[in-house]
């Protein structure tokens, strides 16, 4: 069984990053009236304590969100910090969001909007079903402990919506602690776009030094230039330590196939301000490029 465990790094620069570009893009999804099918593939425990062990022991949401907690200005990271202030109360910062919950907060019941959450690991699908349980949350929100990579398979093309139009938004959020993470990425870009070439599909990945994470947006970028889609690719590099203990992820990078046209602006308004709030030293920086 995997040994990843997002507790130790809820909260963490590369949850800033993802969390902060899920939530532009799904906001600016949900301007249409339309209901949309989304799908977390890779979807964690849900709700994480950053005063728990987990997150003491790894002082990672330190190097993260509880650095960025009062900057003020972007649209991005107002609306990235306004909902991790939502689980929390006034002035505390006990909470962290995964992207489930993320997700759930806006989803909107006129529209009938859907969930469907997978889990492989035992404990964490657990906590991520006594977690939605308690929401209430009815047929909106499913909870299946299964591969995400297969399991998005039969969800593609999404349902036809009350309005008559089928949307769906993917994110794709695997731990990449087996290689074999970046390839079956790669394949389930491929089969979803075959699927249902309209669909927002978002990845995240680690920007570490090996061959398929370097390769991994090339091969994405390739994939949509064949598909003829829009792509958008965003990195946040915070840099080595200088002298201190610099083990540990400090890259990390999104990349989102047909995003919205509002999210490149927004990224490049708030990725400066994130990144010079988080950079540690050496190798810091941020990059969003776009194509197709
Ligand atoms: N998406 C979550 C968030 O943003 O809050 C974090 C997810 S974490 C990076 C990756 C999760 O994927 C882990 O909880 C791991 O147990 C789970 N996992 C690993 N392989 C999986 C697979 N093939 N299908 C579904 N879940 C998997």
């Amino acid at each position: 069984m995997f040994s990843y465990r997002h507790a130790f790094h809820a909260g963490n620069h590369a949850d800033v990053l993802k969390h902060l570009t899920l939530i532009a893009t799904l906001k600016h999804l949900m301007h249409k009236d339309a209901g949309i099918q989304f799908v977390d593939t890779h979807a964690g425990a849900g709700l994480y304590r950053l005063d728990g062990d987990y997150a003491e022991k790894s002082g990672e949401a330190a190097e993260g969100i509880l650095k960025v907690l009062n900057l003020k200005g972007p649209a991005a990271l107002t609306d990235y910090l306004e909902m991790v202030a939502s689980f929390n109360a006034k002035g505390s910062h006990k909470i962290y969001p995964g992207s489930p919950f993320i997700i759930h907060k806006l989803l909107r019941h006129e529209a009938r909007d859907r969930l469907k959450l997978f889990e492989l690991h035992p404990t964490d699908h657990k906590s991520l079903a006594g977690n939605i349980q308690q929401l209430e949350a009815g047929r909106t929100v499913s909870v299946t402990r299964a591969d995400g990579f297969e399991s998005l398979k039969a969800l593609l093309p999404p349902p036809v919506s009350s309005s008559g139009s089928r949307r769906t938004c993917v994110l794709i959020d695997p731990s990449y602690e087996i290689k074999n993470d970046y390839y079956r990425v790669i394949d389930c870009i491929q089969d979803s776009l075959k699927r249902f070439a309209t669909g927002t599909y978002i990845v995240w990945y680690p920007i570490v030094p090996r061959p398929e994470a370097h390769d991994l947006p090339r091969k994405l970028k390739g994939l949509c230039s064949q598909a003829k889609k829009p792509w958008l690719h965003a990195t946040l590099a915070i840099g080595r330590k200088t002298g201190g203990n610099d083990a540990g992820l400090s890259a990390s990078g999104m990349f989102i196939v047909n995003p919205p046209f509002t999210l490149k602006p927004l990224l490049n308004e708030a990725l400066p301000a994130v990144e010079e709030a988080l950079a540690r030293g050496p190798g810091r920086g941020w990059v969003v490029e776009s194509g197709g």
